[in-house]
């Protein structure tokens, strides 16, 4: 019995961010490299996945069956690392089938995954219909949620925080502050539970990057739900309240997946100061938050503050145009 699966390299860089820094004086800023798990350009879904896929392979499943937006980095994530473990990938898009597929969506087929277009249909029935079919092919589908997010998947980053404990340790500091995006809710569920399991002592910054889905359960009944059954599994005794969870909402207000000045913003600056990529959904929202409330002196003067980069490189391609023309030096 493996609980889990070798699919990134691990530990992730940690790094000082210095000239940054030196623009948020007196603040210090560091970043988690999770962008660099190595997976297929990297990202937060590949510690999810090790124990997804693991999971999936103890309980003898074949197939693997998820689902989320056209450029997911779950999905992506999710394509490369079932070809690693030699798995089919059945990856249950949302909307019709672009012209021309970019981003994640092209570096998803070129991994080997089957394709379905949800177009109006919810993703969930599709995922179910696709099921059948697997199974009426003589093959065993294993679902996995949007994101990677459930009580497996959230180990990952249960892990990552005893990472996290270690590199602080290395390099002396403690960090008062953690910034990070959180969506589906798993990366952020696995740090609160990690955050108690080994004891660190940090306030949890997570960003959301979409408006209130008022119809289902909200991202804090998921968190706390995700928590919960992560406690169970793990012996330990701790009440969590929705207090615990502490989402950042007002960045998220425009909308998933949808840039606005300042994700444009919180993109130039990083690759301008520190040669650094972010992507437009997730991790440039959540950089910009951390940078519009330093400038704000919302945080503790002279605080330690990391951001946690979760990867999504690939999706930067899919909003070129937005991003606007580069700037083309003239030579004569
Ligand atoms: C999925 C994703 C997140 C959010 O993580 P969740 O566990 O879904 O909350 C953040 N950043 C990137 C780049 C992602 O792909």
């Amino acid at each position: 019995m493996k609980n889990r699966l070798s699919l990134g390299f691990f530990p992730t860089p940690l790094h000082k961010l210095e000239r940054l820094s030196g623009i948020y004086k007196p603040y210090e800023i560091y970043i988690k490299r999770d962008d660099q798990t190595g997976l297929a350009s990297g990202g937060n879904k590949t510690r999810k996945l090790e124990y997804l896929l693991a999971e999936a392979i103890d309980f003898g499943y074949n197939a693997i069956v998820t689902t989320g937006a056209q450029q997911s980095n779950h999905c992506r994530q999710t394509a490369a690392a079932c070809a690693v473990a030699g798995l089919e990938c059945h990856l249950v898009l949302r909307g019709d089938e672009p012209g021309a597929p970019n981003g994640n969506l092209l570096l998803s087929r070129l991994l080997g995954a089957h394709i379905y277009f949800a177009g109006n249909t919810p993703p969930d029935e599709v995922m179910t219909e696709v099921s059948k079919k697997i199974r009426l092919d003589g093959r065993d589908p294993y679902i996995i949620p949007v994101g990677g997010s459930n009580k497996t998947g959230m180990r990952g980053y249960v892990d990552a925080i005893g990472e996290l404990k270690l590199q602080q340790k290395a390099f002396g500091v403690n960090f008062d502050y953690v910034f990070f995006a959180t969506s589906s809710g798993g990366t952020q569920a696995g740090m609160l539970l990690g955050k108690w399991k080994y004891g660190l002592n940090t306030k949890l910054m997570p960003v959301c990057v979409e408006k209130d889905d008022k119809t289902g359960p909200s991202l804090e009944e998921k968190v706390l739900s995700m928590c919960y059954e992560g406690c169970i599994r793990e012996g330990l005794e701790k009440l969590y309240n929705p207090q615990d969870v502490g989402l950042i909402k007002e960045y998220g207000e425009a909308g998933y997946g949808v840039m606005t000045e300042g994700e444009k913003m919180a993109i130039n600056e990083l690759a301008k100061t520190e040669g650094i990529l972010l992507d437009p959904v997730y991790t440039a929202r959540a950089f910009f938050a951390m940078t519009d409330m330093m400038r704000q002196n919302l945080l503790e003067p002279k605080s330690k503050i990391l951001f946690w980069h979760t990867g999504g490189l690939p999706a930067i391609f899919h909003y070129a145009e937005q991003l606007g023309k580069p700037r083309i030096d003239r030579f004569f």
